[in-house]
């Protein structure tokens, strides 16, 4: 999904690094995950150990990656970060595992995709902090053990259900971040625009805010497509009018739906009178693959409520048919 300007997913133009936080309290939102986190780290720096292995799980471009740098640096450790699908071999986590200095956290986007050979190596390492490595082979092969210096594994993935049993269970801190309020997403977004400079009204941040899907990767370029608009317009400061036009051209609606949400939607209530239908169905008729409409486009549509995941498929509800310009049937979900 190449063109989508609301995707989640990290895109080239992002500028990530030069609006993350750089400590919790920094850093909007997430008030739960922020709260035990502080408490976990505190003890840690107590003890003077290494703080327990945390996963983050959630839909892309809430912080998860966000959070892993602050935990390094509020820990004052060193940082280092991977993904699953990167790591080949056993070999080449074994290679990162022993070049970790004590203390470190070492990152793992994607966890859910590593290899099940890679996978194993972790156990070990999670468990004990160590590394068994065969040597030789036939008959003369033998398992030798390394111990490895004391680290912090984070891993982050979309979805807890993703990962296997025994990898899941050996995550003493697991975090689930939710999708922001607009609330707090007008606060990154003004945060972000004294990043970049720009003049934003708090009005100006709050449209912008309302039409980001819960999500800070989202706001930031949408914070960034405005500023394009307002600098060759010679607006000083974004209000909500400039931010309105602009989000309008880039076809962001009120709610923040593009084009392809409002086929989705379009698509259950036309052809599925409002469903039940199957995702598979869904994701053929839009062309897309599955993944992608459970993963981008219906977290989002279930989150504000305009769409239901059913045992027998997905339903429109009362406000999607609302959204659609439709009315809705007797017998919609409210
Ligand atoms: P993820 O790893 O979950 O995909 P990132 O941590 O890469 O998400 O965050 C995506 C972008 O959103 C970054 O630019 C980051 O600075 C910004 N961001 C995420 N969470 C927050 C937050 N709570 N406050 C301010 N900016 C945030």
């Amino acid at each position: 999904e190449p063109d989508r300007i609301l995707t989640a997913a990290r895109r080239p133009e992002d500028m990530d690094a030069a609006l993350r936080p750089k400590s919790l309290d920094e850093f909007v939102g997430q008030r739960a995950a922020r709260d035990n986190l502080r408490v976990f780290i505190d003890a840690a720096r107590q003890r003077g150990d290494a703080l327990d292995h945390v996963l983050f799980f959630g839909p892309p471009g809430l912080g998860k990656t966000t959070l892993a740098q602050i935990i390094a640096r509020e820990m004052g450790v060193g940082f280092r970060a991977t993904s699953g699908p990167v790591i080949a071999k056993s070999g080449d986590l074994a290679a990162l595992l022993t070049n970790l200095e004590d203390g470190d956290v070492l990152f793992i986007d994607e966890i859910h995709r590593l290899a099940p050979a890679v996978e194993e190596v972790l156990y070990p390492a999670m468990e004990d902090r160590a590394l068994d490595l065969m040597i030789g082979e036939g008959p003369s092969a033998r398992s030798v053990r390394i111990d490895l210096p004391r680290f912090t594994l984070v891993g982050a993935t979309t979805r807890q259900g993703l990962l296997t049993t025994p990898l899941r269970d050996r995550f003493g801190i697991p975090v689930r971040l939710q999708f922001y309020t607009v609330e707090e997403l007008t606060r990154v977004v003004t945060r972000a625009a004294s990043l970049l400079d720009l003049a934003i009204a708090e009005d100006g941040a709050a449209e912008i805010a309302r039409r980001s899907r819960g999500t800070p990767r989202i706001a930031g370029r949408l914070l960034r497509r405005v500023r394009d608009f307002a600098n060759v317009l010679g607006e000083t400061t974004v209000h909500a009018k400039a931010a309105d036009a602009a989000l309008t051209r880039l076809e962001v609606d009120a709610l923040g739906l593009d084009a392809m949400d409002r086929r989705y939607l379009a698509m259950i209530a036309d052809i599925y009178r409002g469903g039940p239908v199957g995702v598979e169905t869904l994701a053929a008729g839009l062309s897309e693959p599955r993944d992608t409409v459970e993963e981008v486009i219906e977290p989002y549509l279930i989150q504000i409520g305009l769409i239901a995941r059913t045992a027998r498929g997905r339903c429109l509800n009362a406000a999607g048919w609302k959204h659609l310009g439709l009315n809705p049937p007797a017998g919609a979900q409210e």
